[in-house]
Order: structure tokens, then C-alpha cells, then sequence
């Protein structure tokens, strides 16, 4: 029997997420014994802070072990309606969060509760890589729009709008974005707002799952709070992984309009149901104490990131308009250094440097530097990534 004949068409062309694959290639090769410095996992180096733990561990002991609501933990659903309510300006209530297996369910669900076949989804480019997959998944279209790393990806609201087509049903905004670190601005998202109210059918994905993960002197702002008017047109995805050191723990939320979640819980009660009972609690005390509870983190992610910039600006043959976002950089390649698939091959097979290449998110002449583990690592690594260079040249 051929492959199409057993595998569905839906899932035929479902390619698995190129991160998560490198990072484990590189971690597999470390086993096997092989000197290899990894730069590519989007993955805290720290560890869960240990107030979260122990609350996750008096809940399996209070007996949080049994099937909770389908949405999701009601007093963890409360606690972040209170953080959208308060920190982020949109009012928010407890029917408007879905609490999920990570941020990727989140999306996931919501595409597949909102999306039909043949519907159009634009994303601006370079995105994350999971974002076609699952708009593929839900049998809709991912039209990616290119920006450019001379002008540090600024998103051309005008060149959006010539993509939106009587299929247009969904933008995906993704600030601070992974993987080029970078924050709209209030501005851009006045510029986009105002093309919404242009555009009734079309709504947005608001991923903002890096909003803690900012520069001192930066500040991340929803499009919801911008424009309170087009609250039931946006979608905010956001996670715990991140900037709580929980990548392993998969609890991320959305929220929407009562409506969309309502559907998003009947997706989820006839697929995971709910998201492990007692992590929840873990994240119930995150998200209590949060951001000072995450401070010192969010303040090595900024000295490591203006670190890493500044040193990649020395290396000849990459370009780098610095960000003050997420714990990525995506520094352009010279032309004489090949396409980044190439390139990151190279890297591997002769440096032992994984770094993810730029192709995975839409742009092949950049590749992805992630700056969350020590100085130490990120010294090693752009040694590794200079040897790599003069070979070339
Ligand atoms: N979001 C992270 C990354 O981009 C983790 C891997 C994944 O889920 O894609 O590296």
C-alpha cells in the first residue's frame, strides 16, 4: 500500500516542527559522546522557579489528580482574566480563556474552530515555523508576507493589505516575535487596527506568548488594548513555557469571545480534555506573582541578547538591525555564505554549532541564534560560527 492511501490527505503534507527536531538532534549527538554547542532550542536554560514547584506539589498531594473542566482550572481561568484585566488593559473574564497544552494547542483549537477550507491566513514573514502547518491542518491557506532584515522586518501595512482577498479571514501578529525578536509598535498597531475596521470579516491572531521577555526600556503592547473596538475580532495566544521556565510543563491559554471558546472547549473535550489538573496549579502561582517573580530571568535574556548582537555585528558576512524581544536574534547572511539549510548543515556536520536556518520560518538568507543559555555557550558557539565563516571566505 502507498503512503496516500493509508495517511489522510490532511495529513500527507503535515511536515513536524524543524525546532523541536534540531534541538533533539543536537541533544542525541551530545549523548552520542560528540562535542556539540546548541544555539538553536527556543528553551529556557533556567530552571521551573521552585515557588512553582512546590505548589504543584501540595496540589498532587491536596489530590488535584482527577479530571478537571474541559476549559481548564476555573480559579487558574480567573487568575488570568484578572492579568488581562489588569496588566494588559482588556477587560477580560473567566469565559474568555481556554486554558490548553501550550500555546501551540491554543492555536490549533482555535484553527480548527474557526477556520474553513479555502480560507486565506495571512502571516507576516519571517514567522514561526508552526504557524503554515497548522493553518495547512485546518485545509486553509498560510499566504506568508515578506519583510526584510535591512529594515529590521518592519511589517508594510500597505503591502498587507494588497494580500487580502474575499478568502482574507485571518492575520497572524506575532510581537515580540520568535524568531526575529522584534516588537510592533504602537504605531504599526494603530496602522493595522485601522485595517481591520476597513476589512469586517477579517480577524487577528494576537501570539504573545514572548510579552514579558523585553528589553527595560521596551514595552509590549496587545493590538486589544490599542483597539478595544475589534476585542471580539482578536484571538491572544500566551503560555506559561516561556517566561516562567515551563517549556516541559504545556500549559498556554487563548483567549477569545465567549463564543469561539465555547466551540474551542467542545474541540477539547473530545481530544486531550483537560490539561494536566495539578501543572495547573503550578501556573496558578506563576501567573499570581507575576512578572516579579520571573525578573531575573527576563534580566539575563537582555544582557545576553544585546551581547550576542554586538558580537555578531563584529562577524564579517552577518547583518543584524538589533531587537529588544523574545531571546532570539536572526542575523542576515552575505550572499557568498549560501542559503541558511546549507549553511546549518555545514555548521553541524563540521563545527558541532545547531542553529536553526531561516528557511523554517520563511527566510532562507537568515538563521536563528537563540541567546538562552550562558555566555559561556553563546562564546562558544560564535567561535564555532567565525571558524565556520572563514572557511568560507
Ligand atoms: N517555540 C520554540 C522554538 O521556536 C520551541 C519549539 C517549538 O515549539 O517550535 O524553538
Amino acid at each position: 500500500m502507498k503512503n496516500y492511501d493509508v495517511i489522510s490527505k490532511r495529513a500527507l503534507g503535515l511536515k513536524p516542527s524543524l525546532t523541536l527536531e534540531i534541538s533533539a538532534l543536537a541533544q542525541s549527538l551530545k549523548k552520542e559522546g560528540k562535542n556539540i554547542c546548541s544555539l538553536s532550542a527556543g528553551e529556557p536554560d533556567y530552571d521551573t522557579p521552585d515557588f512553582i514547584i512546590e505548589a504543584t506539589q501540595k496540589a498532587l498531594k491536596d489530590g488535584f489528580t482527577r479530571y478537571g473542566p474541559a476549559a481548564g482550572d476555573s480559579e487558574l481561568r480567573e487568575a488570568i482574566a484578572n492579568k488581562f484585566s489588569n496588566i494588559n488593559k482588556i477587560p477580560t473574564r473567566l469565559e474568555n480563556i481556554l486554558i490548553t497544552n501550550g500555546g501551540k494547542q491554543a492555536i490549533f483549537n482555535l484553527f480548527q474552530t474557526i477556520l474553513n477550507p479555502g480560507d486565506e491566513v495571512l502571516i507576516p514573514s519571517p514567522y514561526w515555523l508552526s504557524y503554515p502547518e497548522i493553518t495547512r491542518f485546518a485545509e486553509a491557506i498560510p499566504i506568508p508576507i515578506e519583510s526584510s532584515p535591512v529594515n529590521g522586518f518592519i511589517i508594510d501595512i500597505e503591502k498587507l493589505e494588497k494580500y487580502i482577498t474575499k478568502k482574507t479571514k485571518l492575520i497572524i501578529l506575532n510581537s515580540p516575535c520568535n524568531p526575529t525578536g522584534r516588537i510592533l509598535t504602537i504605531r504599526e498597531l494603530e496602522g493595522i487596527a485601522k485595517l481591520l475596521r476597513k476589512y469586517p470579516n477579517i480577524s487577528i491572531l494576537s501570539d504573545e506568548i514572548y510579552e514579558f521577555l523585553i528589553s527595560e526600556d521596551a514595552c509590549h503592547v496587545s493590538i486589544a488594548s490599542v483597539a478595544p473596538d475589534l476585542i471580539d475580532r482578536v484571538y491572544i495566544v500566551n503560555g506559561f513555557a516561556k517566561s516562567w521556565a515551563m517549556t516541559g510543563w504545556r500549559v498556554g491559554y487563548l483567549r477569545a469571545s465567549n463564543s469561539v471558546i465555547k466551540k474551542c472547549v467542545a474541540l477539547q473535550s473530545q481530544s486531550t480534555s483537560n490539561v494536566c489538573s495539578f501543572v495547573q496549579r503550578g501556573a496558578l502561582v506563576a501567573i499570581q506573582k507575576e512578572p516579579s517573580g520571573i525578573k531575573y530571568m527576563i534580566k539575563s535574556y537582555n544582557q545576553r541578547r544585546k551581547y550576542l548582537t554586538k558580537c555578531i555585528n563584529n562577524i564579517e558576512g552577518l547583518n543584524l538591525v538589533p531587537q529588544d524581544g523574545a531571546f532570539y536574534v536572526f542575523p542576515k547572511l552575505d550572499s557568498n555564505l549560501g542559503a541558511s539549510l546549507n549553511f546549518c548543515k555545514k555548521l553541524l556536520e563540521e563545527e558541532g554549532l545547531a542553529l536553526v536556518p531561516g528557511i523554517a520560518f520563511g527566510d532562507d538568507s537568515c538563521i536563528r541564534i537563540s541567546c538562552s543559555v550562558s555566555e559561556e555557550i553563546i562564546n562558544d558557539g560564535l567561535t564555532r560560527l567565525q571558524s565556520a565563516i572563514d572557511k568560507i571566505n
